[in-house]
């Protein structure tokens, strides 16, 4: 069986769309399959749809957050409560094309047990949305040494792979970077991003930046070396600055040198602020996984147990 997980917050107008469509593409092919609505705490009619469509579709079951824990925390409930032989996630507005389920399942039936979703282009987006997502996708490679750029939350993961992901004790995590950090074979599928048909992007520019600090976070220690790095040039400036100031001292020129002294100043202490807000970035995060703190909490269930 495949289980198909399906993170949604407000998003009521599309449930009904994707499990029809969802359903009605899978049976088509002829794949077993389970449609796993994890509601992310919505604030909309999302849970009642989701009710609705369980008792309409069998092949619906619907998880509910006690609140919004975000769409990785949705994701992940998702493969904890599957039991298909592989999983598949997809946006639930979709935006992923359903089409392109049946090719990665099919793949999986070759052997491979994770495909990735690639995207050929990535849809419609701003200017400023362009350029944030690159610099965030060329840092994240960076860190996890692996392309990242085209990867997207749409992929097929065999058991063994979900039943890995489902044993990583760390609490905050990065599914699209976490799926590639385990290796496995692999195989990928290329798609093309779809117009939402209804609703809106859940994604607000402060919501993206969050994410973005994070994943890094999740996956490098860079910008602690970052600090070494600007205490060296710290230290070398104050070299140059000292040797100069002796000279002046020397040859007796040693007056007006306020100047260089406020710009040291503001130098060294900016530097010492940024230092210890990367710090203490990281001692939060330590914090945070020390809590041990479930990753969601789930308020209702339906769908499986109705059976
Ligand atoms: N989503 C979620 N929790 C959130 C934000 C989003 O479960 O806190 C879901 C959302 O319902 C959708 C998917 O994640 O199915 C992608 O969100 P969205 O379409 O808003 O992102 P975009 O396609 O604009 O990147
Ligand atoms: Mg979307």
């Amino acid at each position: 069986m495949l289980s198909v997980i399906l993170p949604s917050y407000n998003e009521e107008q599309m449930i009904a769309v994707a499990a029809r469509t969802v359903t009605g593409i899978l049976d088509e092919a002829g794949i077993a399959h389970e449609l796993l609505f994890v509601d992310d705490g919505s604030r909309d009619k999302t849970w009642a749809e989701i009710r609705k469509a369980s008792e309409t579709n069998p092949h619906v079951v619907g998880v509910h957050f006690s609140r919004n824990f975000g769409k990785e925390a949705a994701m992940f409930a998702g493969l904890e409560q599957a039991k298909g032989d592989c999983c598949v996630v997809i946006d639930c507005d979709l935006q992923h094309p359903p089409e392109k389920i049946v090719e990665m399942y099919r793949l999986w039936e070759e052997g491979y047990e994770v495909v990735e979703g690639i995207k050929e282009d990535r849809g419609e987006e701003s200017g400023f949305h362009k350029f944030a997502s690159l610099s965030f996708y060329r840092l994240i490679s960076k860190a996890t040494g692996l392309d990242m750029s085209s990867s997207s939350d749409f992929k097929l993961l065999d058991r063994k792979v979900v039943d890995t992901l489902n044993k990583m004790p760390e609490r905050i995590v990065f599914f699209r970077a976490l799926s590639f950090w385990v290796g496995f074979r692999r195989a990928e599928v290329s798609y093309r991003v779809q117009e939402r048909t209804a609703g809106v992007s859940k994604w607000s520019t402060r919501s993206l930046i969050k994410y973005a600090i994070n994943n890094i976070g999740s996956f490098s220690s860079a910008p602690l070396h970052l600090i070494t790095l600007l205490g060296v040039l710290m230290l070398v400036t104050a070299v140059v600055f000292g040797v100069v100031a002796l000279v002046q001292k020397i040859t007796g020129t040693a007056l007006g040198g306020f100047t260089t002294v406020i710009l040291l100043l503001l130098f060294a202490s900016s530097v010492i602020m940024i230092s210890l807000g990367i710090i203490g970035y990281y001692i939060a995060r330590i914090y945070e996984e020390l809590k041990g703190r479930p990753r969601y909490i789930i308020s209702e269930l339906c769908g499986r147990d109705a059976e």
